[in-house]
């Protein structure tokens, strides 16, 4: 912020003391668009931090969620055989600026974005999950050892803040069996084979569930589909009449 800026929002926020701070960068918030999704729970962003979002809207895959022509399927999803996930949704596209978010969340531990990771979530969430009747989420898990190197999983920190904000249980569903390469450094190929029974149903603790129950799994980015597909199969192999969708913040 340069000293005229200060200036100015040192006057604005002595005018309209109740402006909220922008969630990114502190900045009073003057204007608060609502986009389709948007309401209550969704955290204040100012105009310039929300350009930096490329919102995905209606115009989706059918089964994974990226941008594509309505209600047809796209090529990756065409191709591929196993159907552990019913189907998957995002919020944002895994554009730089979201890349560069969700590292500082990750890797560096910044909190304070989990609030604005949720509110995305939340309005993906309310765009295509709010009229289902979801009977519980779940999450990715890290593995112990990369667990223990970050302190926290931020797919877990996420589901719990969403299933606080839409009502529906949590549970652990699934444990990491062994620690794998980051996705990014692998081609498509090898991180589909690293993948192979990544994961497997640990539930952490009892749960109740109805027979056929609709469990919408939690991750931060949808890369190729291969992490979700994988617990989707893990929680199978627990809950065979499991119908299991994705929801990620970036995709
Ligand atoms: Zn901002
Ligand atoms: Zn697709």
């Amino acid at each position: 912020m340069n000293g005229w800026q200060s200036v100015v929002n040192g006057i604005l926020n002595l005018l309209y003391p109740s402006l909220p701070l922008c969630s990114l960068c502190a900045q009073p918030v003057r204007y608060v668009a609502q986009g389709a999704g948007e309401k209550g729970g969704t955290v204040p962003l100012c105009a310039v931090c929300k350009e930096q979002f490329a919102f995905i809207l209606d115009n989706i895959c059918k089964l994974c969620g990226r941008p594509w022509i309505a209600d047809t399927v796209c090529e990756d999803c065409a191709r591929r055989t196993e159907r552990y996930i019913h189907y998957s949704r995002s919020a944002v596209r895994y554009n730089e600026a979201m890349k560069g978010l969700l590292a500082q969340y990750k890797y560096r531990g910044d909190r304070k974005l989990a609030d604005v990771m949720v509110s995305l979530l939340l309005r993906a969430w309310r765009l295509h999950y709010a009229g289902m009747k979801v009977d519980c989420l779940t999450y990715i898990p890290l593995h112990e050892a990369r667990l223990l190197e970050r302190t926290f999983n931020q797919a877990q920190e996420m589901a719990c803040l969403l299933a606080h904000e839409v009502g529906v249980p949590l549970y652990g569903l699934l444990e990491r069996k062994k620690a794998t390469e980051k996705q990014s450094k692998q081609d498509r190929t090898s991180r589909l084979n690293a993948l192979q029974n990544v994961f497997h149903f640990s539930p952490e603790e009892a749960f109740m569930l109805p027979d056929c129950p609709v469990i919408v799994l939690i991750d931060d980015v949808y890369t190729t589909g291969a992490t979700l597909a994988e617990a989707g199969r893990a929680i199978k192999e627990g809950i065979p009449q499991a119908n299991v969708y994705g929801l990620t913040v970036a995709r």
